[in-house]
């Protein structure tokens, strides 16, 4: 095992693993025994200061390597990692009632989508192990994000999609060469298949949550917004949530740095959820684990879960943090993605955009106070998912080619 880390935690029963002999989940708590791993932040802190850190220039989630369940930089996806922009922004923090806000682009990441921090690591991993063939179930990021980081090293992956996974994705799977089955049925059928097909034929799994290295790919969101704001963290991190890996790797990401004491507060970590798909919202609020498994409905496709594969690190980590959860509605949704685009130049996909709608519902309720700081981490891009973009715009108005139609149509303030 890595020197930096001590093992593997199981969520349900506490038990730990060697992470070089159990991959996936508890051997004795089933698929629902979802491992955490655990650094010896003593030893990290050793191979990662705040200074080695500045004097390195490789800008990408490499550059925390002590902090990853890897090491084999030989294994890597040949494609620019993670270091995506921190944008602040006034005018949308004025929309939203937030004095200080910052926009997380990870719609910036190779495939377009934060599940590229994941799929990076999976497939460095992968290589450790001498795995050949990777499969995923997703929604259509997680799979998008394998196929095009696994093109660049030759891997094509076995994906598992619901037959309504937006095009813009499938289109990416295609194009980047994977071996794609359209599941006639849900992402939670999709997923559950993918664990059957694992086990029948000893495939490296990408699947989320029941592979505990994801969520430390994911992490490095954290790692890289508290190192861009130089190590003064904010006071709410807002992140959208489905399965709950995202959300759990970004509360990781915070509490390793606070362990070590390279931050000197949490930030609270917003998870926000579509109220069609929001089973850990409301574990939450009733201060409970029982996750109770219902049949999602909501426009932002990445987060439509029926049941939730990693609620348990997304409630107890998020509550570590202080932090809380809201809802939000489809119609909240469809206009954050006009008020972000409108005001930043950034495009988000439904899922993307929720942070930005749950920033608005947490000021609202009095979770976020306006002088605080406030990072909105956008997920993914807009270009993949472009019908619900235009749900969210309508129309642009459609002319004759001559200059009295044009006339006609302009409006009061041009004309
Ligand atoms: C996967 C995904 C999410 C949600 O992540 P979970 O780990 O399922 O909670 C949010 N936004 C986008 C764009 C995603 O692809
Ligand atoms: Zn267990």
């Amino acid at each position: 095992m890595k020197s930096t880390i001590t093992g593997a935690r199981c969520v349900l029963c506490g038990e730990t693993y060697n992470i070089d002999e159990v991959h996936y989940t508890c051997p004795k708590c089933g698929d629902d025994g979802i491992l955490d791993i655990e650094f010896d932040y003593d030893r990290v802190k050793k191979e990662l200061t705040k200074e080695s850190l500045q004097a390195n220039d490789d800008r990408s989630i490499w550059r925390y390597m002590p902090l990853l369940p890897v090491s084999e930089r030989k294994f890597a996806p040949k494609l620019q990692l993670g270091w995506t922009p921190l944008y602040e922004t006034k005018t949308l923090g004025k929309l939203l009632g937030i004095e200080n806000l910052w926009v997380k682009d990870d719609s910036r990441l190779p495939t377009a989508s934060l599940k590229d921090r994941a799929s990076a690591i999976a497939i460095v991993r992968a290589g450790e192990l001498g795995q050949k063939t990777i499969c995923a179930a997703s929604t259509g990021n997680a799979a998008s994000s394998l196929a095009g980081l696994g093109a660049s090293v030759g891997i094509h992956p076995i994906i598992f999609v619901p037959k309504t996974a937006p095009k813009a994705k499938i289109a990416q799977l295609q194009v980047f060469g994977a071996k794609v089955f359209m599941v006639n049925g849900t992402y939670d059928d999709a997923f559950d298949l993918s664990l059957l097909a694992r086990r029948k034929w000893n495939w490296y799994s990408r699947s989320t949550a029941v592979n505990p290295v994801l969520s430390e790919g994911k992490k490095t969101v954290s790692l890289e917004i508290c190192e861009q704001m130089a190590f003064k963290a904010p006071d709410v991190i807002a992140v959208s949530v489905g399965d709950g890996c995202i959300v759990g790797g970004v509360a990781k990401g915070l509490l390793d740095l606070y362990a070590m004491g390279y931050i000197d507060k949490l930030p609270r970590v917003l998870g926000v959820q579509a109220k069609g798909s929001s089973v850990i919202a409301t574990a939450f609020h009733k201060n409970t684990e029982n996750i109770v498994v219902t049949s999602a409905h909501t426009v932002a496709d990445s987060i439509s879960v029926d049941k939730p594969r990693d609620a348990i690190k997304a409630l107890r980590n998020v509550k570590k943090t202080g932090g809380n959860y809201v809802t939000v509605e489809d119609g909240e949704i469809l206009e954050a993605i006009t008020l972000l685009g409108r005001n930043t130049g950034v495009f988000a996909e439904p899922a993307g955009a929720t942070s930005v709608a749950g920033i608005k519902k947490a000021r609202q309720e009095g979770l976020i106070a306006a002088h605080e700081k406030v990072v909105a981490i956008v997920t993914g891009s807009g270009l993949k998912d472009v019908e619900s973009a235009i749900k969210a715009t309508g129309e642009p108005v459609v002319i004759e080619p001559n200059l009295l139609a044009l006339e006609k149509a302009l409006p009061a303030d041009l004309a």
